[in-house]
């Protein structure tokens, strides 16, 4: 059986054949001209032909869709036969342009268009894109891209996933991510996780599985196996009786002795938001507000963050939410507030730095939150990404304080804010460790590579010894100020356990993790966390960290995590 190792970044084990992500579409060469100069008429007919062919698909995918997605691909379905798109190709072929490059120069003047008109228009310029990018594909015979549909489930094989893949991604079809690049925080991990889906990143090699073979893969030992036989079916079948058990959280997170440690969900907007309240979820330790406008070239106005966000605060009448200011840039860039052309993005203007010199879109984003709050019951919190100093923290604070929002934080997810928490905590009213950024900037290891996965790992004890310094800093602060955690580490049962014990109040996650770290948390008492913790602090290595406090956690064996 040929085995290819990834890194697991989803639990859960399943065998299904294999799709391939289809490359993405190469923008045909300047100056392409007509094969046939006196060919123009049946080089429109074939432009007609694709742009009709790329319609009935997106319209057959959006009638198998549901919801989002649905939505999606019938608006884009009317974008391909878009009058304005196929007349001003058409008027280029006249003059000798081949189809290929035809249509994908006036995709680019219609969506240039689109953007200057702004508003719901300005939206629809990646539809555009998207449909330019299918009819050339049709034209040169190439695979449409995006996820490929099927009426059978299978495991998505791709280099790495993009946001935008998440509109069109079923879970009902798509039984398992596996992807060649990709880190354990990238995108396609957080989508996996988010979705319930065994995911693998970083296996190199799995690009040259054939179409449709069968593979086993186990997103918890972060393999991919080709051609699986008896034991890797009782695996699965394991599994599945296993994540039946996991569906539950019972809405109280707590250790087996009864100290408790509220289960809070990370969301990106009011969808998920009512998923989350539907499995339990205590509150929200993470609005991802940036993700309420990924789309969006131009700063949404205050009524329309005030809709977003009331959308997520009525999800949790009298609750705790906390909503994380617009974190833009390096990997979720925001056109109108940061600068594409940086040469080290992570490194540069992202998160709160976006709005020196200050007050700009972040007082308007504040005013719209307390706006909204003051309409709902939640109890609303406001943390500001990427602080690395007290001033920011203190100048973040003032800027709360006048937009009338009383609990201001921070998220320590750099360095700097870890070693400085104790003054940090000095400025503002509570911390959130965001250890997906946290662990990239400890380890100097860009969360997107897959190459650099293993050190991008929160295993890591250099990371573990982060969150502890963030903790002992907050010790001055006892009783008053609380130390959080909303990355990815906490939806992982294990590192939840350790993150406890290392004296963390709160842990944040995608909702589908609730109940499994719900359970496996309930099964320790804190004396224990605190042991386990501090055997995988003093770990030389991330796997050794991982494998200590795996051992002294055979629950996590028999729930299949
Ligand atoms: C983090 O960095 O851990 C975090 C929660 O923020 P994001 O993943 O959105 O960067
Ligand atoms: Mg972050």
């Amino acid at each position: 059986m040929e085995n290819f190792a990834g890194v697991g970044v989803s639990a859960g084990r399943v065998i299904g054949p294999v799709r391939h992500m289809p490359k993405p579409v190469g923008e045909p060469p300047a100056g392409e001209r007509l094969e046939d100069p006196e060919g123009t008429d049946q080089a429109v007919a074939a432009l007609k032909s694709a742009s009709r062919a790329v319609q009935e698909d997106l319209k057959r995918r959006a009638s198998l869709a549901k919801g989002d997605a649905q939505a999606v691909l019938q608006a884009t379905s009317l974008m391909a036969a878009d009058p304005m798109l196929l007349k001003s190709a058409t008027k280029l072929i006249t003059k000798g342009t081949s189809p290929a490059r035809a249509v994908w120069e006036a995709g680019a003047s219609v969506a240039e268009m689109l953007h200057t008109l702004g508003g719901y228009m300005a939206e629809r310029t990646a539809d555009v894109l998207d449909v330019r990018s299918r009819i050339v594909a049709e034209l040169r015979g190439l695979p449409a891209p995006g996820i490929p549909t099927s009426d059978t489930p299978f495991v998505l094989v791709a280099e790495d996933l993009a946001p935008a893949d998440t509109a069109t991604l079923d879970p009902t079809t798509v039984l398992a991510l596996v992807t060649s690049g990709g880190g354990p925080q990238s995108h396609t991990a957080i989508i996996a996780r988010s979705l319930g889906l065994p995911a693998v990143v970083a296996a190199t090699g799995v690009e040259g599985i054939d179409h449709d073979a069968a593979v086993f893969v186990d997103g918890m030992a972060g393999t991919v196996s080709l051609n699986p036989g008896a034991a890797e079916g009782e695996a699965a079948a394991a599994y599945r009786a296993a994540a039946a058990v996991l569906s539950v959280f019972d809405g109280t997170g707590a250790t087996l002795d009864g100290h408790e440690v509220p289960l809070l969900a990370n969301v990106g907007g009011a969808k998920d938001a009512a998923k989350a309240a539907e499995a339990g979820a205590q509150g929200v330790g993470l609005l991802r507000t940036e993700f309420c406008f990924l789309e969006r070239d131009t700063e949404p106005t205050p009524e329309e963050q005030i809709e977003a966000y009331r959308g997520v605060f009525d999800a949790f009448p009298g609750k705790k939410v906390v909503v994380r200011t617009l974190d833009a840039g390096a990997d979720k860039p925001l056109p109108f507030l940061t600068d594409a052309s940086e040469p080290n993005p992570a490194l540069g203007v992202r998160g709160s730095r976006t709005d020196l010199p200050p007050p700009g879109a972040l007082g308007r984003q504040l005013r719209a939150i307390a706006a909204a709050g003051a309409r709902a019951t939640a109890d609303v919190w406001v943390m500001a990404p990427m602080i690395s100093t007290p001033e920011e923290a203190a100048a973040f604070a003032g800027l709360c304080a006048a937009a009338g929002l009383r609990t201001p934080g921070v998220m320590v997810e750099v360095p700097s804010a870890a070693l400085m928490s104790e003054e940090i905590l000095g400025e503002v009213s509570f911390a959130s460790l965001g250890t997906n950024d946290l662990t990239q900037y400890t380890m100097a290891a860009d969360r997107q590579l897959g190459p650099l996965a293993a050190l991008n790992n929160s295993w890591q004890p250099a990371v573990l010894r982060m969150v502890r310094l963030t903790v002992e800093g907050s010790r001055a602060h006892a009783g008053v100020k609380s130390v959080g955690v909303c990355g990815e580490a906490a939806a992982d049962p294990a590192l939840a356990v350790v993150l406890v014990g290392l004296g963390v109040s709160t842990l944040s996650m995608t909702p589908r993790a609730l109940a499994g770290v719900g359970a496996v948390l309930g099964s320790v008492t804190l004396a224990d966390a605190q042991r386990i913790a501090e055997l995988a602090v003093t770990a030389p290595t991330a796997s050794e960290a991982r494998s200590r406090a795996r051992a002294e956690l055979p629950v996590l064996e028999s729930l299949g995590l």
